[in-house]
Formats: structure tokens, C-alpha cells, sequence
């Protein structure tokens, strides 16, 4: 009997076929593609499935200053690229495809792309996190239009116009600073009266003249008829209300991890992030998970290459292990 979990809106329509693997890797961001790395130095041949484009968050950042080996920075995505060579190299092949349904009940255990149907004796999920939502009226209905979670991606649209970015954190810093070069003004809408943001970057926000602070303030509405014209704003401390005019928002106020294919397949924490244990393990043998997917605290490109090599290492020692068993059985 399929115990699949099909994620919301897609439907399996490709040919099923059963194909065997080693080890699947679910996720194509810095976590997946070094687990694929190491996994193809021991001559698993991993498959991955990558999603829509290599990368994951990462992939959005226009230059990457903590990533270490690269003084001068490095963008997201060359780094992304580099990354998906390096595995391919050692043997590890990519499916531009997302895993839509899997089966950690069923041993080996199955998984389906939108092509095909997989079995694997292993599995890495490290399918990262996404931007979280404001959940403001506008919010949603400007996406395209006005509302951005991506400045490196859509900042161009907004040359010359002013922009508000709200939150407080590293991408809000980061993502403004990269702006600056584009936009004519940029104001931080935060919550609080402090950043959360690292001191190296607060600095170069505060010092930077295009960039603005609305302190001990909140976006309550997103306004504009096709396209965003400006926000109502709310003093958190005052009560006051106010109305901004902007071209565009960028909304950077923290993520949420991609697991809702995994309900009721692995154990998640309350925050839906999957559980794991020092090594990667995740609450079903065989299943490791590696990145944001399992990471609500350091979440950096780094620690999640660094997670990614961990998951791989014990998914091929499983795999010995599996093999060893199977020998002793005969
Ligand atoms: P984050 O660090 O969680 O910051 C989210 C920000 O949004 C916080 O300032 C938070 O306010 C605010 N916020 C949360 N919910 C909100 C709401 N409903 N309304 C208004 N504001 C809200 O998220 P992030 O900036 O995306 O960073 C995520 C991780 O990636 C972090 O570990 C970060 O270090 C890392 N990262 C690193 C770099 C880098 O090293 N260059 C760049 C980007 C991201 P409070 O401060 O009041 O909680």
C-alpha cells in the first residue's frame, strides 16, 4: 500500500517508474550539494533532487563576505554553481526536479519526483527554509508588484525609487546594503529599538546615507492599487499610525523550515523543524537531514556545507552497516 505524503497543489503524472539508489539527497542548497559531494567521494553515485534551480537561499545572495576561502566575497550563486561541478566531478547526478511525495515508512524507502518514482536505501533531506510571510492585508496580493523577499533578485526593478525593508536581522542589513546601489532611499521598518543584525553590519548600515530607521515599528498594511504605493505604519510604543510612500517591500523578518512533505514521516519540533541528533540522524534510521531544514540557530551557508559533509558520512556508514547485516542474514 503507497503511504505517500503529496505536497499541497502537486500530483504524481509521470511514469512510474522504480529505480534504485544508494543515496537520495532531497534539497539542492549548500547542505545537499556538499552532502552530494561527499557521498559521490565514496562511490554512491548519489542522486539529487535539486528542486527548481541550484542553490536554495544561498543562490540569492549577491555577494557572500563568511564563506571561507573567499576574501574578496563570493555571489550566491557562482558559489551555488561551483558547488553542483564539484559534486558532479566525483559522480553525483542531478535531477532539476522537486521530491513531491515520500515514504520513510516503507524500507527501502520511496520517493517520487514529478518524473519518476525512486527507492533508496538512504535519504538526505536538506530541503532549507523560506522567507516567512508578514501576513499583513496587501501583503499577498503584491507579491510581484511591489512585495519582494529577494533584493538581489528583483532590487533592479526598483532603481532610482525609494524602498522600505523590514526587519532587523542580517538579511535585512545585508540585502539594504546591497540596494543602496541601486534605489534612491531605503527605509528599515523594525519591531524593536535594536538590531539583530551583526555589529560589523549594523556599522555599515548606520554609516550609509541612502539607508533610514523607523524604530519601535510595525508594516500593518500594504497599499497600492496594481502596484505598491506605500505602507501603513504603527508605533508599536506610541500607537501612532502613519502612512509611508514607497515603490517596494522587502520583507526579511526570518524563515520557515520546508517540511511539510515530512509530517508525519519525521519527527519535527514545534517551529516544524526536523529533529535531529549530533550526527545528523533524524527519528527514522537511515533518514539524515542537514542545513536550514534542521537548523533554527546558526543557519549559515557555512554550518550548513558543514552539516551536509556530517549527514553524508553517516548515510554511507549506514549503508555499510545495511550491507554488513545483509551479508549476516544470508
Ligand atoms: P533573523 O536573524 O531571524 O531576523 C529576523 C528579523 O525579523 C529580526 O530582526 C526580527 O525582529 C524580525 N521579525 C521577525 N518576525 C517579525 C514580524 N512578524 N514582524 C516584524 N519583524 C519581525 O532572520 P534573517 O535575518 O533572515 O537571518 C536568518 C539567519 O541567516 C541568521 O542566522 C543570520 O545570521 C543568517 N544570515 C547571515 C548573513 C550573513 O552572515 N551575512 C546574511 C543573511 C542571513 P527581532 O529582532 O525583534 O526578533
Amino acid at each position: 500500500m503507497s503511504d505517500f505524503i503529496l505536497s499541497p497543489g502537486l500530483s504524481f503524472t509521470g511514469p512510474e517508474v522504480e529505480t534504485d539508489q544508494d543515496i537520495i539527497v532531497i534539497g539542492g542548497g549548500p547542505a545537499g550539494l556538499t552532502a552530494a559531494l561527499y557521498a559521490a567521494r565514496a562511490s554512491t553515485d548519489p542522486l539529487v533532487l535539486i528542486g527548481e534551480t541550484v542553490g536554495g537561499q544561498a543562490a540569492t545572495s549577491a555577494a557572500i563576505e563568511n564563506y571561507p576561502g573567499f576574501p574578496e566575497g563570493v555571489g550566491g550563486a557562482a558559489l551555488a554553481q561551483e558547488m553542483q561541478s564539484h559534486a558532479e566531478r566525483f559522480g553525483a547526478r542531478f535531477l532539476f526536479q522537486s521530491a513531491i511525495g515520500v515514504d520513510f515508512h516503507a524500507y527501502p524507502f520511496r520517493i517520487r519526483a514529478r518524473s519518476k518514482q525512486y527507492t533508496a536505501k538512504a535519504a538526505i533531506v536538506s530541503t532549507g527554509s523560506s522567507p516567512r510571510h508578514l501576513g499583513v492585508p496587501g501583503e499577498r496580493e503584491h507579491i510581484g508588484h511591489g512585495v519582494s523577499y529577494c533584493a538581489t533578485c528583483d532590487g533592479y526593478f526598483f532603481k532610482d525609487k525609494p524602498v522600505v525593508v523590514v526587519g532587523g536581522g542580517n538579511s535585512a542589513i545585508d540585502e539594504s546594503l546591497f540596494m543602496t546601489r541601486l534605489v534612491s532611499g531605503i527605509t528599515i521598518v523594525h519591531r524593536r529599538d535594536q538590531l539583530r543584525a551583526d555589529p560589523i553590519l549594523q556599522e555599515r548600515a548606520f554609516d550609509n546615507p541612502k539607508i533610514s530607521f523607523l524604530w519601535d515599528t510595525v508594516v500593518e498594511e500594504i497599499l497600492g492599487q496594481d502596484e505598491v504605493s506605500a505602507v501603513r505604519i504603527r508605533n508599536v510604543k506610541t500607537g501612532e499610525i502613519a502612512t509611508l510612500e514607497t515603490a517596494g517591500v522587502f520583507i526579511y523578518i526570518g524563515h520557515t523550515p520546508n517540511t511539510k512533505l515530512f509530517e508525519g514521516q519525521l519527527e519535527l519540533d514545534e517551529a516544524g523543524y526536523i529533529v535531529t541528533d549530533r550526527r545528523q540522524h533524524t527519528s527514522v534510521p537511515g533518514v539524515f537531514a542537514a542545513g536550514d531544514v534542521q537548523d533554527p540557530i546558526f543557519r549559515q551557508i557555512v554550518t550548513a556545507a558543514g552539516t551536509g559533509s556530517a549527514a553524508a558520512i553517516e548515510a554511507v556508514r549506514f549503508l555499510e552497516e545495511q550491507k554488513y547485516k545483509e551479508k549476516s542474514d544470508e
